[in-house]
């Protein structure tokens, strides 16, 4: 099964999307889901599925379903390195869907979509300039 948007790579994330106003469940890679996620970001993250926002996941420190593994990979993996070293409560092991070869280059995606929404915000165009061109040769890598 190939990723449904870029058809390129294989999909590994099912991840619920409205067009047209019907719910329609699509299947994108990895580099295709993490684009859709930082691409229309709104500032506060929400799981398209399940609705939950990235407050509701701090306060309740569990995921909603299994999209929000991927919309919330960040937090959760924070949340649980907080939880296990903060407290002696084991809360299980983190999902395989949050462990991939990748997870370094991802991780880096994810904090440059961050940066360039700000530099946006800030109108700084020639640092978002630079963010972007960043994150062009970090995908370049994950493809590789
Ligand atoms: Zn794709
Ligand atoms: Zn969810």
């Amino acid at each position: 099964m190939l990723c449904e948007r870029c058809k390129r790579r294989p999909a590994v994330n099912e991840i619920q999307v409205v067009e047209n106003g019907i719910p329609v469940t699509r299947k994108f890679c990895r580099n295709c889901t993490v684009e859709l996620m930082s691409g229309y970001v709104p500032v506060v993250k929400r799981c398209p599925v399940c609705q939950m926002t990235q407050n509701e996941l701090a306060h309740l420190r569990k995921a909603g379903c299994a999209t929000c593994y991927t919309v919330f990979r960040d937090e959760l993996i924070k949340i649980t390195r907080q939880y296990q070293q903060g407290h002696d409560v084991h809360v299980g092991s983190i999902p395989d869907v949050l462990r991939t070869p990748d997870e370094r280059i991802e991780e880096r995606l994810h904090k440059l979509a961050g940066e360039l929404q700000r530099a946006v915000e800030q109108e700084d165009y020639e640092r978002a300039a630079r963010i972007k061109k960043e994150i062009i040769q970090l995908k370049g890598q994950g493809e590789a």
